[in-house]
C-alpha cells in the first residue's frame, strides 16, 4: 500500500469543509502525513464582491484575517491546528495546484459534489484539480448538510 507524506486539502467556506478534512486528517493520521489545509479567496477586485456586508473597501489582509477565523473553527472541530491553514489569493484550480507542487505534496484532498448543475458542464473545482494536479488526488463525495 502506497504511504502519502504530505497531503493539501482543499477547503472552501461551505459546511461540507468540513467533512473533507476530516478524511484529510484521518489519512494523514494513518499515514503519519504532514498536512496543509489551504482556502483560495477571490482576488478582491471589487473589494465588496465577497463581503457585501462591509459598508467600506476590504483590503486583502482583512478579507484573509476574515475567512481565517472561520476556517479556524472549523479546523479546530476536527482537531487540527489552525496553524496549519494557508489562505491564498487569486483562483482556486491554479492556487491549489502551486501550492501543492511548492510543498511538494503526494496527496490532495477534494470535496466533490453534484449540486452546482452548471459547474458539471464547464468543469468543478475538483475536476480541475484533477486534470492539472502532480500528484494523487482524492475526491470525498460531500453530503449537504442539511440545516434544522
Ligand atoms: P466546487 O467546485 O464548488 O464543487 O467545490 C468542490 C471542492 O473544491 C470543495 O469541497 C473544496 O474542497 C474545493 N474548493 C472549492 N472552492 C475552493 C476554494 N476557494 N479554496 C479551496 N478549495 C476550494
Amino acid at each position: 500500500m502506497s504511504t502519502y507524506r504530505k497531503i493539501l486539502v482543499a477547503v472552501d467556506l461551505s459546511e461540507e469543509a468540513e467533512q473533507v478534512l476530516q478524511t484529510a486528517a484521518d489519512i494523514a493520521e494513518a499515514n503519519q502525513a504532514e498536512l496543509f489545509v489551504l482556502h483560495v479567496a477571490d482576488n478582491p477586485v471589487s473589494p465588496y464582491s465577497q463581503f457585501p456586508e462591509f459598508s467600506a473597501p476590504v483590503s486583502a489582509a482583512e478579507i484573509k484575517e476574515s475567512i481565517f477565523a472561520q476556517l479556524a473553527r472549523t479546523v479546530e472541530n476536527v482537531g487540527l491546528s489552525r496553524e496549519l491553514i494557508t489562505i491564498d489569493l487569486g483562483r482556486s484550480i491554479d492556487a491549489i495546484v502551486e501550492r501543492s507542487d511548492e510543498h511538494q505534496c503526494d496527496l490532495i484532498v477534494i470535496g466533490s459534489h453534484g449540486r452546482h448543475g452548471i459547474q458539471l458542464l464547464l468543469g468543478s473545482t475538483a475536476n480541475g484539480v484533477l486534470h492539472h494536479a502532480n500528484c494523487d488526488v482524492l475526491a470525498v463525495r460531500v453530503r449537504e448538510t442539511i440545516e434544522q
